[in-house]
């Protein structure tokens, strides 16, 4: 018999590495949506409308009014690291988002129908480019111009059809388009009460109801209110913490002992991202448990600003827990003073009683 040969190494075409790239940055229209939120808050945008179709799989739209994009831009707005936010590695040290890869649109690009229309202040009329594989796609012959001039107002406009129309395999790995829609209103609803000075909007194509819609001006126990109901909304006490040697500040809406639920509604962001933390988690569960009857639990909107260079942002972008320094003693210190102020409601509240 022929001596076993080893087969040879041999490079993957780029667009086949792109393809696995961005399927790791995104895995579900969810991913992609955050990343365009988060685009569109860096953008100073007032006002954020989303548009949704089969779960997000046939179409993701968002519409913006912030800053819009510059044409000269347009060219190289969907390459991989292209950004307009980072320009050293030390920046990242000090970068208060973590939109900073310019990654998220190129990821996009490699896997869905990508159109993008933006309008400057100072620019007279819109443009509206589309993109395959993180280019402009080239016009075919008697085809309009690409970027191609379009009325539209100051803000951007960014499409997403037909997401995983070339990954097969994850396409077919979706079970419900209810299911994906669940998971991005809850995306939505989680910035909407977030991103005071911002409306959001998101619905589905064609239907006539909005999933989340919340005004500029609302404040947060109204935002609150518009997404998660009255129940809550009339129970909230107002949290605020902060340690200078420990480097942070925290913010936020948690529920008071007269309300509790099966489980508990956790709404974290660090430093303005929305993220997972199950050691925050289970802090505010155990902090809690005295004062709720078996079984209950809270709600808690909570936002964590941590001075940049003590938290990792060097994590891969689906990564939704987050790592920072001194971790447990921060922890404890949110704990701490949370603690103490459910202490405080529950004393004032068995004093009037027995008065
Ligand atoms: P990053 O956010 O990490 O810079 P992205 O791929 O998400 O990377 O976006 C690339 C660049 O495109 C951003 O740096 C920004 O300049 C521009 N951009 C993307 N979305 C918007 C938007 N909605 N409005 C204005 N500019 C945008
Ligand atoms: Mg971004």
């Amino acid at each position: 018999a022929a001596p076993q040969l080893p087969r040879r190494i041999k490079p993957l075409d780029q667009v086949v590495v792109n393809k696995i790239a961005a399927g790791e940055i995104i895995v579900a229209p969810v991913h992609a949506l955050k990343e365009l939120i988060e685009n569109s808050v860096d953008a100073g945008s007032t006002s954020i409308d989303i548009l949704v179709k089969d779960g997000g799989l046939k179409l993701l739209q968002i519409s913006d009014n912030g800053h819009g994009i510059d044409e000269n831009d347009l060219p190289i707005l969907c390459e991989r690291f292209t950004t307009s936010k980072l320009q050293s590695f030390e920046d990242l040290q000090s970068i208060g988002t973590y939109g900073f890869r310019g990654e998220a649109l190129a990821s996009i690009s490699h896997i869905a129908h990508l159109t993008i229309t933006t309008r400057t202040a100072n620019s007279p009329i819109g443009l509206r480019a589309t993109y395959s594989d993180s280019k402009l796609i080239t016009p075919k012959p008697g085809q309009p111009a690409n970027p191609k001039p379009v009325h539209r107002n100051k803000g951007t406009q960014i499409t997403v059809e037909d997401l995983f129309y070339n990954v097969p395999s994850r396409r077919r790995a979706f079970r419900s388009p209810s299911e994906e829609y669940a998971k991005i209103l809850d995306l939505v609803g989680r910035y909407a009460v977030h991103c005071g000075g911002v409306a959001f909007s998101c619905k589905k194509y064609g239907d006539p109801d909005v999933g989340v819609s919340t005004t500029a001006g609302a404040t947060t126990t109204d935002r609150i209110r518009r997404i998660h109901g009255n129940a809550v909304a009339n129970e909230l006490l107002p949290f605020e913490v902060s340690d200078d040697y420990l480097g942070f500040k925290a913010k936020g809406m948690l529920s008071n002992a007269n309300y509790h639920v099966k489980k508990t509604t956790l709404l974290l962001f660090i430093n303005n991202r929305s993220v997972d933390s199950s050691s925050i988690r289970k802090g505010i569960e155990s902090t809690y448990a005295p004062f709720l009857p078996k079984g209950g639990h809270p709600f808690a909107y909570m936002s964590l600003d941590i001075e940049p260079h003590r938290v990792d942002v060097n994590v891969h972008p689906t990564k939704r827990e987050v790592n920072f320094l001194h971790e447990e003693e921060i922890v404890q210190k949110l704990c701490e003073s949370l603690q103490e102020k459910l202490a405080a409601v529950d004393t004032s509240r068995s004093y009037a009683l027995t008065q």
